[in-house]
């Protein structure tokens, strides 16, 4: 077999998951959580037979606290008491919400927890979204900003200003992801994946030559650009405005908002990959790049030791694929 073929050979064994490795997979699971296919592969030979139970239970009990589509979510009922003081919350829900905060300041509010009102204003709780009038627009703008949540780690409390509400979409299947590696991890697994939708991924202990992760094309998923390997332990989360949007007058209007501005990133940038050893790091700063753009990303990027990210971008020539801190030698796909 030439390299080449063996590369393809690789890669396509990534696109198409489990199938290829079937030889070295002794379970592959796949559930619909957190409001999107989830796959789990371990690859050790006989895994307790409940371990994967477990995995996925933990993932459903996080949505319960986490989600922001679920009205009986804590973080909703949380929401629904935004200025009313202190409220005593969740172990999970206090670390997540710290998590969110400190990126919060450490990215200028590029990653900012409190977009609730704006997904909400533009539909983004529904099938639908759609441009707000204008006045509702900025009335849900007035109530985003770092310093609208005061997130207490000791006393385990959150306070929201009166009108602010938290949403954890950036950030909460990476915290997932993380909370079902150490599920497994516990339970004996030496080597699994935990794939959202090839939006977030989690990986324990190694393969043969590191795990093979895409880079899809932002345009077409399914048409794969380059491929990392990475060694255990890391986590992957990709974020682009191509997974939930609507049009309107010829632009695009995504999920992804620029808290600052009020309104979805509309941007060159069609895709941003982040590499980092925990899940919700790699997911809130994909989503915190994203918003930040390549040039004042990397800059963010090059001073935290030990992440890396990918950043595609449309130009006047076709895409531009560019890296930024600690990621893996590219290797261009072909066929
Ligand atoms: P995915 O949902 O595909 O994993 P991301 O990780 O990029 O994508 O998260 C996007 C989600 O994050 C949005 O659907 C929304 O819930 C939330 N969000 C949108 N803009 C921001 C932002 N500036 N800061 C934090 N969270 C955001
Ligand atoms: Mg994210």
């Amino acid at each position: 077999m030439t390299a080449t073929l063996r590369a393809f050979t690789i890669v396509l064994a990534t696109v198409v998951a489990s199938q290829a490795w079937a030889a070295g997979v002794s379970v592959h699971a796949v559930r619909y959580v957190m409001g999107t296919w989830c796959d789990l592969v371990i690859f050790d030979p006989d895994p307790a037979p409940d371990v994967v139970q477990s995995a996925f239970r933990e993932i459903a009990r996080l949505d319960d606290v986490l989600s922001s589509w679920n009205p009986e979510s804590e973080v909703s009922l949380l929401n629904a008491s935004a200025g009313q003081g202190p409220r005593p919350v969740s172990v999970d829900l206090a670390n997540v919400a710290d998590e969110s905060a400190a990126l919060c300041t450490s990215t200028g509010g590029a990653f900012d927890p409190s977009v609730g009102p704006l997904l909400r204003a533009w539909g983004f709780y529904t099938e639908s979204p759609r441009l707000p009038a204008p006045a509702i627009g900025r009335e849900a703008e007035s109530h985003v900003g770092c310093d609208r949540v005061t997130v207490r780690r000791d006393s385990r409390t959150i306070a929201l200003a009166d009108g602010a509400a938290l949403d954890f979409g950036g950030i909460g299947k990476g915290y997932a992801v993380d909370h079902a590696l150490a599920i497994l991890r516990a339970r004996g697994v030496t080597r699994a994946k935990i794939d959202f939708g090839s939006s977030s991924l989690g990986y324990l202990g190694n393969i043969d030559g590191g795990w093979p992760v895409v880079i899809p094309d932002p345009r077409d998923r399914d048409n794969p650009l380059f491929y990392v390997r990475i060694t255990g332990g890391a986590a992957v989360s990709t974020s682009s405005q191509r997974e939930r949007f609507f049009e309107r007058d010829g632009r695009r209007f995504g999920h992804i908002f620029d808290p600052r501005l009020g309104r979805p990133v509309e941007s060159s940038l069609m895709s941003v990959t982040v590499i980092a050893p925990r899940g919700s790091t790699a997911d809130a700063l994909s989503t915190a790049l994203f918003v930040m753009g390549a040039a004042q990303g990397k800059r963010l990027i090059n001073a935290m030791p030990g992440v890396g990210a990918v950043f595609v971008e449309q130009s006047a020539k076709g895409l531009v694929t560019t890296t930024a801190g600690k990621v893996p030698r590219l290797t261009r796909f072909s066929n």
